[in-house]
């Protein structure tokens, strides 16, 4: 066979087993396999991957009836913020809302961003975070389809791989004001099992109701859960390595904002080109999918009963108002 013939056929065997394992997937996964394709490029800030990325993104919330914030009307927030050696990064968050409701926001963030390519070698970052974005794009539609007591924003942000810069963009530029942001739910990574097949759960100890929260959870879906307040060391993580840090919640947290954060932890795939929408493991995405569902319920749920107290009577410690039951805590695990 010519070459032009081998090439044709083993495009047209990847294209139909592409379209048959779209087709067979859940909406999430099939938004992961879109966003950790070879087309975007990896999704690096300020390229033509990542601007892909946030036309699909932005088609999705209009799908959905997710709508613009009033002052950003195209979905989009342009940002320059310096790194973490001071060169300035350009970048761009697309963030969406299902508001209205006399009630403040929780606001569910989930990097697009990835490390981009070296060379031909692609890092298509399909766990960090194509995994995250899609599970938000599932609660976002599950939001519009339950009558839900808080505001909800969607921020897809940008240059979190470049030290949270889109996070820190959104909230400096008080789109949404800190005081009427009642908590952060941060997806970062939610679809590789790793060897534990477990989430790990942070900010679980700041507010004696995310215990509860946590505790119920993992009684009701089943799902193994690791409260990384509680160890010094989770997997893979250097010992020591505080994870209220790792990820764009730090950023709500330092502004006194609780947050809840879900992800896997580091895997052999980790930051590496092997991070690919095929190695994702569907059935424990899409358990992981439906847990952060549960966290998004009930921290909506805890919005409605406790609006005034959350919001002006808890300024939101983080570390030290802890008081749920040691039996509680040895039981999460
Ligand atoms: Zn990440």
């Amino acid at each position: 066979m010519t070459t032009r013939l081998v090439v044709l056929i083993g495009t047209l065997f990847i294209l139909s087993s592409t379209a048959i394992y779209a087709e067979e997937n859940p909406r999430w996964m099939q938004d992961v396999i879109y966003l950790a394709s070879d087309e975007l490029e990896g999704r690096q800030t300020g390229s033509e991957g990542a601007k892909r990325s946030r036309h699909f993104i932005i088609e999705r919330f209009r799908e959905l009836d997710i709508a613009p914030l009033a002052a950003l009307p195209s979905y989009t927030q342009p940002f320059t913020l310096n790194n973490r050696r001071d060169k300035p990064v350009s970048g761009v968050n697309v963030v969406g809302v299902n508001a209205g409701r006399e009630a403040p926001f929780i606001v569910l963030t989930a990097h697009y961003d990835h490390l981009g390519r070296k060379g031909r070698r692609i890092f298509n970052g399909a766990d960090d975070n194509a995994s995250g974005v899609a599970a938000m794009l599932e609660i976002a539609a599950r939001t519009t389809q339950q009558d839900m007591q808080c505001n909800w924003a969607f921020l897809a942000s940008d240059a979190e791989e470049h030290g949270l810069l889109g996070a820190k963009a959104f909230v400096s530029g008080h789109y949404i004001g800190v005081e009427s942001i009642f908590g952060n739910l941060n997806l970062d990574m939610l679809s590789q099992p790793g060897g534990r097949h477990e989430l790990l759960v942070s900010g679980v100890n700041s507010h004696t109701q995310f215990g509860v929260l946590a505790q119920n959870i993992e009684s009701a879906t089943g799902v193994r859960m690791t409260n990384t307040d509680e160890k010094q060391r989770v997997g893979r993580y250097p010992g020591g390595k505080d994870r209220t840090k790792v990820s764009d919640h730090a950023v709500f947290a330092e502004e006194g904002i609780p947050f809840l954060f879900l992800g896997v932890g580091r895997h052999n795939y980790y930051h590496t080109p092997r991070d690919t929408a095929s190695r994702i493991n569907v059935g424990f995405y899409t358990q992981m999918v439906e847990a952060s569902w549960q966290y998004a319920k009930g921290l909506d749920a805890l919005c409605g009963a406790n609006l005034q107290a959350n919001i002006s009577d808890q300024p939101a410690s983080v570390s030290d108002d802890y008081t749920t039951p040691s039996s509680r805590r040895r039981s999460l695990r």
